[in-house]
């Protein structure tokens, strides 16, 4: 996969830099801030660190509480549109909406499950990167494609879930969000990587490309609670982030490694698990915060 080798925002137009060529960017369409739905970028250019299943388990948990749920997968593995049981059919992403503005509204589905709808992905998307890359507008084809799904109205969240890298979708994903939410794994190493999230957000915020954007929060993954580790990096990170670091911290846990396979979120895989209920609890949070 392609990686951005540098942003650099100049004034109101963003110049990038890419695999040796560069392309400057236009000013960028608004987000109607009267349409009260949330956009939601799940991101972190690490791997493994928990996104997909933060996307998957928050969009059903918030759905299961009443929200209407739309899951955009944005990552070519395409895990978020298998963790849902859908199969992945080509023509099915969104790639065709970006590239030629066809409505990205023909490309939602429903799931099995009530109040969440899907934006599924497929390997096309691998292309996208360096597709995209060429075209004119290039970091705002994924906030023009949402704009109408955003204006039908039918949506309280959406939710984005980010392959592990800051190429071009990814950063599509930061200047159509209206806030970041960022998991990081309990692990030593989990603080790295999350200082060019931050430094990117800036970029995209001061360079006038998404001014509203912010980090909505950070949660903490796979915690061992029989691990001193676990206990450190959590308290490490809370230093450093403070409050924008939720109360509830997602447990390792066996159940949530499993319902992938069986296409379903935990609170439909095993509703009584520890797993279930606390992304129960942090899609509470986070609706709180959406809703302050
Ligand atoms: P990628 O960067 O490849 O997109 P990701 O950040 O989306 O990965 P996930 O796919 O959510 O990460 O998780 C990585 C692996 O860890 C998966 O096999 C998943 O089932 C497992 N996993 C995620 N969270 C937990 C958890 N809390 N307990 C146990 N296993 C977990
Ligand atoms: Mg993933």
């Amino acid at each position: 996969m392609k990686f951005v080798s540098s942003l650099c925002v100049i004034g109101p137009s963003v110049i990038v830099r890419l695999a040796g060529f560069q392309v400057e960017v236009s000013p960028p369409l608004s987000l109607n801030p009267d349409v009260p739905t949330h956009v939601i970028a799940v991101a972190n250019q690490k791997g493994g660190v928990g996104k997909t299943t933060t996307a998957v388990n928050l969009a059903a948990c918030l759905a299961a509480a009443g929200r209407r749920v739309l899951l955009f997968d944005l990552d070519p593995q395409a895990n978020a549109t298998s963790g849902l049981g859908l199969e992945k059919i080509e023509g099915a992403s969104c790639y065709r909406a970006l590239l030629d503005d066809s409505p990205l509204l023909e490309k939602i589905q429903p799931t099995a499950f009530e109040n969440l709808q899907i934006i599924p992905s497929e390997v096309d998307l691998c292309g996208a990167d360096i597709d995209l890359a060429r075209a004119e507008d290039h970091l705002l084809r994924v906030q023009r494609a949402l704009k109408p799904v955003i204006e039908s109205g039918r949506f309280d969240v959406i939710l984005m879930d980010c392959a592990p890298s800051l190429g071009v979708l990814t950063l599509n994903s930061f200047a159509a969000a209206h806030s970041l939410l960022v998991p990081l794994q309990c692990e030593y190493y989990a603080l790295e990587g999350i200082s060019m999230i931050t430094r990117l957000l800036n970029q995209l915020r001061d360079g006038g490309i998404n001014p509203g954007l912010k980090l909505i929060g950070v949660v903490m993954t796979m915690y061992d609670a029989r691990t001193k580790l676990s206990q450190q990096v959590v308290s490490e990170v809370r230093q450093h982030f403070g409050e924008l670091v939720f109360e509830t911290t997602i447990p390792r846990t066996t159940r949530l490694a499993e319902a992938p396979s069986f296409g379903k979120p935990i609170i439909h895989y095993d509703k009584y698990s520890a797993g279930a209920a606390a992304y129960e609890v942090l899609a509470q949070e986070l609706a709180r915060r959406l809703d302050q």
